[in-house]
């Protein structure tokens, strides 16, 4: 077999540590341009190197430190830590509770209690880091408020709720619909219930916390730096534009970056999600009532998911409507004029009485969908065990990226735990259909759900073709009924 046979490449990404790529506000707040980026050069040589540094490649750093300080961990990140994903969403910090059945499908009912236990006991870790490393990161316990903004999305939640009932009595509580619409701020929402574990984040002030703590345990990490090739053998070698890591380990935390490296090109469907922040509004906040820092999320398949900040803005966002093809991300996957404001004029449908608040910037990032919105860990090529991925997030990453370090950690140091060996390491991740069919069956797909979730919002009956097709959808944020 021929050396192109045994590389795997990445696509070229257009960001490079400075350069003039669209931040979030989150990452313009939490940014220090005086911190210094090192670029990988020349040949270097380390026991463990992961690929992006996001949540997951900094937990698991953070993890494998604290479990061996001895070992030597490399950080190779194509932008600056946190310019991905990680820098840029919500900052909904949840447990995989909403994904029960998912995971109860996937491994068996105790591990996926164990899995879910582990995803509860990431939040309390989040918790006890930002209160250590990260002040700024406003951890705030508030809850998720899960609700329904029309007739059809009321009783969404019942499934998962009735399942949750049986395995963990009490995570999700009825609100009578006043008490929803309360303390949402809004009369837009017409019945819900409550999952008060969870929490919010300023989450590239989160991100840049680890960032620091990796450097303080001794983890090397070069910025800017994004790796092309990976040249597998003993050791692995990656290549960079101006350098080459050798490696006994290789982990990849590249999130949606991943789906252009062949073996993982099916597994993973890229789609856009954008967020809007208002210019700060507490006595406006005070006014509707939310103030209890819940953060909401509607039951529509293109989701809405909005929150409160520190300082009174609304941080609102609404994921699915541009659609990766393969590896390749349209540039509007970073930001885009008129999703945004599509986006405001969601906030403005559920927030009326806010209508006048000025929007002070928009943003937009990549989602790394699997087919049951699970992520995805196993060997890049399964004979082969140096190379290791995490990938597959779904867009619930903020908390469950502390359980994937740990099955990261597990997997780049070949322990053999139950970690290395959970349900979501050992189950075979189902395959989208090929491009180009799956990014044209994609689009098809999402005109179906924009045309039923629009019929609804007039609280009209969708066309029955609408309904079949927007059926065809790969599971959401939570289980597909
Ligand atoms: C707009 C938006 C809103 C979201 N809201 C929420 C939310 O409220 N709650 C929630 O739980 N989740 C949310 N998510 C999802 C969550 O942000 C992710 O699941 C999580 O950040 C994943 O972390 P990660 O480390 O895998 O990815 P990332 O943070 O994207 O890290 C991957 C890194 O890899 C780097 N990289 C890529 N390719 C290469 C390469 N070849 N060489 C070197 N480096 C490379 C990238 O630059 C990036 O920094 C949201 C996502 C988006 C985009």
């Amino acid at each position: 077999m021929g050396i192109f046979a045994r590389t795997d490449r990445f696509s070229r990404l257009p960001c490079s540590g400075r350069s003039p790529v669209h931040r979030s506000f989150w990452l313009d707040e939490a940014l220090d341009l005086r911190a210094e980026i090192t670029p990988l050069r020349g040949a270097e040589r380390t026991d463990v190197a992961i690929v992006g540094g996001g949540y997951v490649g900094l937990w698991t750093a953070l993890t494998i430190k604290e479990q061996d300080p001895h070992v030597d961990v490399t950080i190779v990140e194509a932008d600056v830590c946190g310019g991905g994903a990680s820098g840029r969403n919500g900052g909904v910090v949840m447990t995989w509770w909403p994904k029960v059945s998912s995971l109860v499908a996937l491994c068996g009912a105790d591990e996926a209690m164990r899995l879910i236990r582990a995803s509860e006991s990431a939040i309390n870790r989040i918790e006890l880091f930002c209160s250590e490393h990260a002040p700024k990161a406003e951890f705030r316990r508030g809850g998720w408020l899960w609700t329904a903004t029309t007739g059809a999305q009321l009783g969404a939640w019942d499934d998962v709720v009735t399942r949750a009932q049986t395995l963990g009595p009490g995570t999700f509580r009825s609100l009578s619909p006043e008490e929803v619409a309360r303390r949402a701020g809004s009369p837009q929402h017409l019945g819900g219930v409550l999952e008060p574990s969870n929490a919010t984040v300023q989450p590239a002030e989160l991100a840049r916390a680890l960032r620091t703590r990796a450097l303080e345990l001794g983890v090397r990490i070069f910025e800017g730096s994004q790796v092309m090739a990976i040249r597998r053998g003993t050791p692995v070698t990656l290549e960079t534009a101006d350098g080459t890591l050798r490696a006994d380990s290789v982990v990849i935390a590249t999130n949606a970056w991943a789906a252009s490296l062949r073996p993982l090109r099916n597994k993973l469907f890229v789609i856009s999600s954008d967020m809007i922040v208002t210019e700060p509004i507490p006595d406006r906040l005070a006014d509707i009532g939310w103030t209890g820092g819940e953060a909401v999320t509607d039951s529509q398949t293109l989701v809405c998911y909005y929150r409160t900040t520190a300082d009174g803005r609304v941080a609102f966002g609404k994921g699915g409507w541009s659609i990766g093809m393969g590896g390749w991300m349209p540039k509007a996957m970073d930001r885009d004029a008129s999703r945004a404001a599509m986006v405001a004029r969601d906030f403005q449908r559920y927030y009326p009485q806010l209508r006048t608040t000025k929007i002070a910037t928009d943003w937009a990032g990549p989602i790394d969908r699997t087919y049951n919105s699970l992520p995805i860990f196993g060997r890049l090529h399964d004979a082969d065990d140096t190379i290791h991925y995490g990938v597959g997030w779904s867009g619930n990453g903020v908390g469950p990226s502390v359980v994937g370090g740990r099955i990261l950690a597990s997997l780049a140091l070949r322990r053999q735990d139950e970690w290395s060996r959970s349900g979501l390491v050992t189950a075979r991740a189902r395959s989208f259909p090929p491009e180009p069919i799956r990014f044209v069956g994609a689009h098809v797909v999402r005109e179906a759900i924009v045309r039923k979730e629009r019929s609804e919002a007039l609280e009209l009956r969708p066309h029955k073709l609408h309904v079949a097709v927007s059926r065809l959808a790969p599971s959401g944020l939570e289980d597909k009924e």
